[in-house]
């Protein structure tokens, strides 16, 4: 028979997983297990709409056989099966998710890793066997077909006979190798460990054959004798964890569930649970990953949660089950009052859904509120995480209806507290005489504090939040202000500082003016800056559209460009301002050189482009000679 080749980064994937090093080879079987338990989901989930399918949930069992002589280590499962595509596509290509995720983390040196943290699905049984054969029937069909391979050199397709519909997949085991005792897994013990280990949620039973003690038959009560005899034993649990109450279930038991879930196996920063019995009855079981998923943001993330009828999954990710902002959120909704049936269109708009939604939503932010309050550095962790999403709930699409709920979750680097603050702990220092909440946007704090304009309020000590997210000005305006304090830039606005503090500058009208009409049309006005201490000249830009937006919007694709006004500030008591008046007396054309230098100056500290970068350098130079 004809060996078809392996896909290029299948073949890859598979010659490391035979070369592998790895030190937990064991995952193999949780990969194998689950695969199948995924195959029973799905004719399980079919025989609930259509009869034809003729078995119920109770029906369907996964199998672990080991025969030492032949050393095979055989999973069955009564699933949805494959036919020949399938078997073609599914075991020929990379095709999964994790396999997937795989490919894009893995670089050059740290394969070994990244097994661990994603599992990497069927191959992973070449960690342990040198040859693998899948007999599977699918359901519906009448053909059975066996795909066998010995690793990277290829594998055939092939009809064979199989009884009932369903998937084996038996695992030729390697011979034991001076550092790896490959024989360990065909040991009874060892591998009914691997299957409580990492598969005790699975929802439908595990079956082992497995040696128990029983008393002879007929002998005398007496002096009772005993023998070994194989029993088919029922190996996990099975209770799905969300069923059981929070007290009862340990840390490491969510975390061992959250690892199965996610394929994360960095332990959650938080668990949910909700428990509602009313109108609508359902258990949830959320958690919040302590990491951000590689492709977080980008449209390959799916997010959503799982949603199970009465234990039976109806759906793998659903996303109507939490708005997108608290797309980080994983976990399993389980409702029996949700009809089986029902279609991803449908449940979309589903009503009891809906409720459920609503109260989700409720249930993480509390948790969140509560996480910041009693984990401060835990939740500065997820905030630089996840802060982003929390922007987004409240300056995205309807956020203006949860901006209240959302609002004491947001943090910013504070100027005097040189760290993160709240809203509220900033309001709560507010002197009684300040008016404002005064911020500044900026790329990083370093340049943020470098802007001439941040000098007036650092050295009147008043306290000012250092924006350096992208959205973090959209948040604010959105919000207005905050326990009525109305948010003010300082790099834009009016400080309104009490009239008392402000000291008066002298305007300059008539230089003013002058500076103007030099620049024309590139600045919207020239005017004596009353918050420039040893800076002779800002940028700044009118109320309303900041340079920060500008900056963002330039990333989109637009007709009219956006952009911001642009104000001269200069500062009159400055010698080169000073100059600049000298010369507008007695030499216009070097006053005019001097005004075009501290717009462009004032525009290189706001980090915006210059218009004519050369033509700056060549003023410059002027200058020099
Ligand atoms: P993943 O499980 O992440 O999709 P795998 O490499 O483990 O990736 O499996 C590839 C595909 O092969 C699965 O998505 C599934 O369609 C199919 N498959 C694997 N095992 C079985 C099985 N026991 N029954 C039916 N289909 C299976």
């Amino acid at each position: 028979m004809a060996k078809k080749q392996f896909k290029a980064e299948s073949k890859r994937l598979l010659d490391l997983m035979i070369n592998s090093i790895y030190t937990h080879k064991e995952i193999f079987l949780r990969e194998i297990i689950s695969n199948a338990s995924d195959a029973i989901d799905k004719l399980c989930y079919r025989s609930l709409t259509d009869d034809q399918v003729g078995m119920d949930r109770g029906d369907f069992f996964i199998e672990v056989k080991v025969d030492k002589d032949k050393r095979t280590i055989t999973v069955s499962d009564n699933g949805i099966g494959m036919d020949k595509d399938e078997l073609e596509n599914n075991l020929g290509v990379i095709a999964a998710s994790g396999s997937y995720q795989f490919r894009q983390e893995a670089g050059q040196s740290e394969d070994v890793d990244i097994i661990g943290q994603f599992g990497v699905g069927f191959y992973s049984a070449f960690m342990v066997a040198d040859e693998i054969t899948v007999v599977t029937k699918k359901y519906g069909a009448e053909q059975a077909y066996r795909w066998n391979s010995t690793g990277a050199d290829g594998y055939t397709i092939s009809e064979c006979e199989k009884d009932g519909v369903g998937t084996d997949i038996v695992m030729h085991i390697k011979e034991d190798t001076e550092d790896e005792k490959y024989s360990e897994y065909l040991d009874h013990y060892r591998l009914y460990s691997l299957v409580k280990k990492y598969s005790d949620y699975i929802r439908y039973p595990i079956r082992m054959l497995t040696p128990v003690q029983k008393k002879k038959e007929g002998c005398d009560p007496e002096k009772p004798e005993y023998e070994t005899v194989q029993e088919v034993q029922t190996v996990n649990s099975m209770v799905p964890l969300w069923q059981r109450k929070r007290s009862e279930v340990t840390d490491e038991e969510y975390a061992k569930f959250y690892a199965e879930l996610a394929r994360d196996f960095e332990k959650p920063q938080r668990v949910i649970t909700v428990s509602v019995e009313g109108s609508v009855t359902y258990k949830a079981l959320m958690f919040v990953p302590s990491k951000k998923p590689f492709n977080y943001n980008t449209e390959d993330f799916e997010r959503g949660l799982q949603l199970y009828s009465a234990g039976v999954m109806i759906m793998d990710k659903c996303d109507a089950l939490l708005p997108e902002y608290l797309r980080f959120v994983r976990g399993v909704v389980d409702s029996p009052d949700l009809s089986l049936n029902i279609s991803r269109e449908l449940l979309q708009h589903d009503r009891q859904l809906k409720v459920i939604a609503k109260n989700l939503e409720k249930k993480v932010l509390a948790d969140l509120e509560k996480f910041m309050k009693d984990d401060r550095e835990g939740y500065e962790k997820f905030y630089a995480n996840y802060g982003r999403s929390i922007d987004f709930g409240i300056a995205g699409e309807g956020g203006g209806e949860r901006k209240d709920e959302l609002k004491d979750l947001l943090l910013f680097y504070s100027s005097t507290e040189k760290k993160l603050t709240s809203l509220r702990e900033y309001v709560d220092r507010m002197p009684e005489s300040q008016k404002c909440i005064y911020y500044a946007a900026g790329e990083s704090i370093a340049l943020i504090d470098a802007l001439p304009q941040t000098e007036l309020l650092k050295e009147k000590n008043f306290e000012v939040l250092y924006l350096t997210g992208e959205a973090d000005e959209f948040v604010l305006q959105t919000l207005q202000n905050y326990a009525d304090k109305p948010f003010r830039s300082i790099v834009d606005g009016d400080l309104e500082l009490d009239g008392g503090e402000e000291e008066a500058v002298d305007e300059k009208e008539e230089l003013m003016r002058f500076v103007k009409e030099t620049l024309g049309d590139k600045i919207k006005e020239a005017k004596a800056s009353h918050r420039l201490k040893t800076h002779p000249a800002c940028m700044s830009a009118g109320t309303g559209f900041s340079f920060e937006m500008e900056k963002y919007f330039k990333n989109f694709d637009m007709a009219e460009p956006m952009r911001a006004d642009r104000v001269l500030e200069l500062n009159t008591k400055h010698p080169s301002v000073l100059a600049m008046e000298t010369a507008m007396q007695n030499d216009r054309p070097k006053a005019e050189l001097y005004a075009k230098l501290l717009y462009n100056q004032a525009l290189l500290i706001a980090g915006l482009p210059l218009d004519d970068p050369s033509g700056y350098t060549d003023m410059v130079a002027e200058l020099m000679k």
